[in-house]
């Protein structure tokens, strides 16, 4: 092997390949039976992340950064002057187990820009997984992005070897996509994501009736939206992130603040970062829609089409339904107990447990480690009340905000005094 080449090949396909932040590997099983190497179940994967929430866990490459696309947000586009690289399939494999065997990752996030055509790579990608799983005994967790286009058969094939698939839809809108990336149709994400879940349910209810039957994507799959390249608001990204959850049963959809490689009148200018605090905002609602039993056109509608920046996204619905607060902890229900700002899930939980013994007071509360620096304006309980009720929104907000100490708040104002 020539390493310096080798080491060369890394630098350029590991720097392209960290745009995609969709690298989560949460949800997968699988159980190392047969000796072999790595155990994609309790080795805490994917639950490192650098300090600006990606993950790192994983060995995170391209196949190749040869592509015969020409996407205008993408470093990897055809008509960018770049240096270009591709790892052989042996050389991805002897890279992956090399250095799980140093312990330096737990397992493989794999994509690649588009040679030849979707299939030819496609096929690629797979033969690595397929390298590891039967040759190497390899069970760390897999991550294979699905190439937009590949046949059903592949994405089936796919399926087999890794832990969890993902097509990133790249632009949230239609309109986006076609102005930014002219080769690629909308459908061409659709149809792998549909093949991928037509064989998890397949391969689920043979599992039922046969024990036998092989994993399939265990850890399902997963897209990424890269925000803030078209101009859209965070009620299209969000209703499209919405589609892709019901429709597609995604276990994750990841937003990626876009960051300009390109000099062109489509995309914002060079110099012009996402903040990180819509990135932040976005996961906050993605989280209250999976979690805490709220619609999506409750957060996001056509009176309110951009979230908050400077209150997070539960907060900023309370304030628009005061009309639905103060709500009693002693008896209001799970589904109300969950929408009142300060209190999460676990909290939740703990309070719906506490009350069964005895009647709840600001004590007890904080015992439970309620913050009640968001709360009270919301709730009551067996207490004096903490706060006078006639403040109006923007009062309450304004008086949550001078308390803070969320990090949340904290990196807002970092950012914006770099604008000061
Ligand atoms: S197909 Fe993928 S790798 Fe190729 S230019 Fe488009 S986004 Fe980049």
């Amino acid at each position: 092997m020539n390493y310096e080449r080798i080491k060369e090949k890394l630098e350029i396909l590991a720097d392209a390949a960290k745009y995609d932040v969709s690298c989560s590997s949460s949800g997968s099983t699988r159980k190392n039976k047969n000796k072999g190497l790595g155990d994609s179940s309790g080795m805490g994967i994917c639950h490192s992340y650098t300090e600006d929430g990606r993950c790192v866990s994983l060995l995170k490459i391209l196949l190749t950064n040869v592509c015969i696309f020409d996407c205008a947000y993408c470093v990897t586009r055809k008509s960018n002057d770049i240096k270009r690289a591709a790892f052989t399939v042996q050389e991805v494999v002897d890279l992956t187990i090399n250095f799980y065997r140093r312990n330096y990752i737990e397992g493989l996030f794999l994509s690649s820009g588009i040679f030849k055509s979707p299939d030819a790579t496609m096929e690629r990608l797979i033969r690595v997984a397929k390298k590891l799983r039967e040759e190497e005994n390899f069970n760390g967790y897999i991550h294979l992005k699905s190439i937009p286009g590949a046949s059903d058969e592949l994405m089936q094939e796919a399926g087999r070897y890794a832990d969890r698939l993902s097509v990133n839809i790249e632009i949230p809108t239609k309109e986006g996509l076609k102005l930014l990336a002219p080769d690629k149709d909308h459908k061409d994400f659709i149809k792998p994501m549909k093949a991928v879940q037509q064989s998890i349910k397949q391969y689920q209810s043979e599992k039922k009736l046969i024990k036998s039957t092989p994993v399939y994507a265990p850890a399902g799959q997963s897209t990424q939206m890269i925000v803030g390249a078209t101009g859209e608001t965070d009620k299209d990204v969000m209703y499209s992130a919405h589609y892709f959850y019901n429709k597609f049963q995604m276990k994750r959809v990841y937003y990626s603040g876009y960051i300009p490689v390109a000099d062109d009148s489509r995309l914002p200018a060079l110099g012009t970062e996402v903040p990180m605090m819509r990135e932040n905002r976005l996961y906050q609602t993605d989280w209250l829609l999976r979690f805490y039993g709220f619609d999506v056109r409750e957060i996001l509608n056509d009176q309110h089409q951009n979230l908050d920046m400077d209150i997070d996204p539960k907060l900023s619905w309370a304030l628009r339904h005061l009309d639905q607060f103060p709500v009693d902890v002693n008896r209001a229900d799970k589904r109300m107990l969950a929408r009142v700002p300060g209190i999460g899930m676990k909290s939740v939980h703990k309070i719906i447990q506490a009350r069964r013994y005895r009647k709840l007071n600001w004590e007890h509360l904080r015992a439970i480690g309620i913050s009640l620096n968001r709360s009270r304006y919301f709730i009551t309980c067996d207490s004096r009340i903490f706060e006078s009720r006639d403040l109006t929104g923007a009062q309450i907000k304004q008086q949550i905000m001078i308390n803070s100490t969320s990090k949340y708040h904290n990196n807002f104002s970092n950012q914006l005094s770099l604008f000061a």
